[in-house]
């Protein structure tokens, strides 16, 4: 009791607030007849897997947060800097905010505790400033051995000016509608889509290892949408496997560029679960166990 500090309560963050809104605006801009082309539907649909895939799934979650693989310092960065590109914060502060997460999975310990309801796991946890997770050396203290990487801590200042580049490359290419499909739609469906990672894949779905005070589920739409990600309850039982999809119909296409990867000698050391299922185990019980083990190239 005598090392309890009176707690901060949290603030609303307008700077947030205001840069959600003005994306969604943007985006809603996609649905003007004059601004559609296929080409601008192509350009968001290679962005929408390149930042979200290869970047937020591989990059940042995958091989940055977990350490799941191990690949060329020249080619993390490449794939970080896609994370980057989802304008999801820089890759320190991202991460620090994950493993919290899996610090405390669903408990006052976990930024988005699902507990506290759908719809603050899937956005208003980032609309507050909540000093308990956010201030500088608490986020510090979780992501210590990226921090002294200088490309990181730059990602981390400039993220959203290195958008602002992004989509001003964009408009010199393609005009208005490569910069609302490009960058304004695109950010809101990554956005979404990485949010109800936290949200409907704590609450919708089927679980194949019970966890304690862990809501985490397998969403099969979210497994599709956020391309493999929604394999939560699996993830959540072995984090640093670099696989989240592991029964036959669980499609995990982050898996599948690892794959490629690993084809092309350029991921190693990739950790994989090794499943056996448990006999006889009821419905509310885990229906698997396994373990971590390392494919080694
Ligand atoms: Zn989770
Ligand atoms: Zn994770």
């Amino acid at each position: 009791m005598q090392n309890k500090k009176i707690e901060e309560k949290n603030t609303l963050s307008y700077g947030t607030i205001g840069f959600f809104v003005f994306l969604h605006i943007g985006a809603l801009f996609a649905f003007m007849p004059s601004l559609f082309s296929w080409k601008a539907v192509a350009l968001f649909l290679f962005l929408y897997w390149l930042t979200a895939s290869i970047g937020i799934c591989l990059g940042f979650h995958r091989y940055l947060t977990h350490k799941g693989l191990e690949v060329p310092q020249w080619l993390g960065y490449l794939l970080v800097f896609c994370g980057t590109l989802a304008c999801e914060n820089g890759p320190l502060k991202w991460v620090a905010h994950h493993r919290m997460h899996h610090g405390g999975s669903d408990t006052d310990k976990d930024p988005h505790n699902a507990k506290k309801g759908f719809w603050w796991a899937h956005l208003y946890w980032m609309v507050y400033f909540q000093p308990k997770f956010d201030r500088k050396e608490v986020l510090d203290s979780y992501c210590r051995d990226l921090a002294t990487d200088k490309f990181y801590s730059f990602l981390d200042k400039y993220f959203v000016m290195i958008q602002v580049a992004l989509g001003l490359a964009i408009l010199a290419i393609g005009g208005w509608s490569f910069v609302v499909w490009g960058v304004f739609l695109r950010l809101v469906v990554v956005y979404h889509v990485t949010w109800f990672v936290n949200s409907a894949s704590h609450t919708f779905g089927y679980k194949n290892f019970q966890l304690k005070d862990d809501l985490s589920t397998n969403c099969w739409w979210v497994g599709l949408l956020a391309f493999g990600e929604g394999w939560h309850n699996n993830h959540h039982a072995f984090a640093q496997s670099a696989r989240h999809g592991l029964r036959p119909w669980e499609i995990d296409m982050t898996w599948y560029a690892i794959c490629v990867l690993r084809a092309l000698g350029l991921a190693k050391n990739i950790k994989v679960v090794k499943l056996t299922r448990i006999p006889d185990a009821a419905p509310s019980e885990s229906l698997f166990q396994g373990e971590i083990i390392r494919k080694a190239a």
